[in-house]
């Protein structure tokens, strides 16, 4: 096929998905994709993802699209320039197909919470595709493209892959380039990538990363290698941690988990009993590192530099910055600023940031400690109850905060974790989580390829 045909079904595609009511895009055009796919015909050496449709969270910068990150106070900013991971994918022969809707500056845990109306879960309507992430996760389950790029600061790729039943995998922090990637948490914030399946993953990623001298934080190493995948999983310990089975977990969930833990043992695979106890911090930690650094990140809109600019009276500078600010971010993000700039204020740095910065220190020594008595990979459910209802949790943030309590503990540590569909519950998709040591992305990969074969991902558990 030519990419000329594949962006014109990817059109009709878009066209269908937006006709339904899921509100996961924010930005495309029939003569977007028209000359994605002239560019990708003309490339005169068909690269490793020739033609293969893309779609980008709308926090990564493009020039010929808005980059909004779900916020009023980004409506219509166009990007001087492009991410790096945007010029890797089209060098590779990929078409940006897509700009998509997310949480407000990636906050949130159901794409609830962007100025742009919410999106609705491919499967159900009333539910929530998860988040922050929701956009890209929905167009990949909804068949509309095969990979979708999203970004995790604290699980935003992993728990919506998991609501929608697809594969999310989030690199190694230091893996893929965050030139070009609004920024959130700076010390947290990865690019990371949605799949039908772990192989077009991980073929997307590997086409991403590596080093860039545009990011100080990426490592200096070859780019990933797509890995075979294993047929067994002979010689591998899988450390299941006790404190991510509680007693009251989802039973669908608990169910899922079961099969593939029986599906590890059949591959031959050794399981392990392990404990993460610091994790059982994960979640608050997370809530004053993220915020504290989301309030420096966003002082940066002020009415001058980025977006739409709403002046109050005549050289009154104070009054443009908080009339800019006051009506450009919703309540989420003004949330974060809050407590971000209450935990960094001179009287509670050591009581909040300080404190939370030594609890990270032990969550990840948490993990190190795993992998160093002979674990060789993690597995976890990815999050503790399948897809819920629009609105059941926008009243209670903490309730909101919560939905992330699997993955939280991995991004503070900086590790490589993954989420596979594995089983539905009443209907709705269940996810596996993998968490790997660092630079273990391809161990990580290619054992889940090897578990994804053998796991019917729609099959009903209970
Ligand atoms: N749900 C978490 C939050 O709201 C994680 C978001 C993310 O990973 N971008 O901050």
């Amino acid at each position: 096929m030519s990419a000329v045909a594949v962006a014109k079904a990817v059109g009709d595609r878009l066209a269908a998905a937006e006709a339904a009511g899921l509100n996961a895009t924010l930005h495309w055009s029939r003569a977007g994709l028209e000359a994605e796919a002239a560019r990708a015909d003309a490339a005169p050496v068909a690269g490793a993802l020739a033609g293969m449709p893309i779609a980008l969270k709308d926090n990564i910068v493009t020039t010929d699209a808005p980059t909004t990150c779900g916020s009023r106070i980004l409506e219509g900013y166009v990007s001087p320039y492009d991410a790096t991971v945007v010029r890797r994918l089209r060098a590779a022969g990929a078409m940006l197909v897509a700009k998509a809707n997310m949480d407000e500056f990636a906050m949130g845990s159901s794409t609830e919470h962007s100025a742009f109306g919410r999106v609705r879960h491919p499967l159900d309507k009333d539910r929530v595709p998860g988040g922050s992430s929701g956009g890209s996760a929905a167009l990949v389950a909804a068949g509309v493209v095969p990979a979708a790029l999203g970004s995790e600061t604290g699980g935003s790729v992993r728990q919506p892959a998991s609501f929608c039943g697809v594969v999310g995998v989030k690199p190694s922090y230091g893996r893929v380039s965050r030139y070009g990637l609004v920024a959130f948490g700076s010390s947290l914030d990865c690019i990371a990538v949605f799949g039908r399946t772990v192989d077009d993953a991980a073929r997307v990623l590997g086409a991403m990363s590596g080093y860039d001298p545009l990011d100080s934080t990426t490592l200096d190493r070859p780019p990933m290698a797509v890995p075979t995948p294993l047929t067994d999983l002979r010689g591998l310990r899988i450390g299941l941690p006790r404190e991510y089975f509680p007693a009251d977990l989802h039973p669908g969930v608990a169910a899922a988990m079961e099969r593939v833990k029986a599906a590890v043992n059949r591959l031959g695979g050794q399981l392990v009993d392990v404990s993460l106890p610091n994790s059982a911090f994960a979640v608050p930690t997370y809530y004053i590192v993220a915020p504290a650094e989301a309030a420096a990140n966003l002082a940066r809109y002020d009415g001058v530099r980025y977006g739409p600019r709403k002046a109050g009276p005549a050289g009154d500078i104070r009054a443009l910055y908080q009339t800019t600010r006051g009506q450009g971010f919703g309540a989420e993000v003004q949330r974060r600023i809050l407590v971000g700039t209450y935990v960094l204020s001179a009287g509670y740095y050591d009581a909040y940031y300080r404190k939370a910065q030594r609890v990270r220190a032990r969550i990840a020594d948490d993990f190190l400690s795993a992998f160093a008595g002979g674990v060789d990979l993690l597995l976890t459910p990815t999050t503790p109850t399948p897809a819920f209802r629009a609105g059941e949790k926008t009243e209670d943030p903490v309730a909101m905060y919560l939905a992330d309590i699997f993955v939280c503990a991995s991004s503070l540590a900086g590790l490589p974790a993954l989420s596979i569909p594995v089983g539905r519950s009443e209907g709705l998709p269940i996810g596996a989580q993998l968490i790997a040591p660092h630079f273990e992305d391809e161990r990580m990969l290619a054992a889940a390829a090897a578990i994804e074969r053998v796991v019917a991902a729609d099959a009903e558990v209970r």
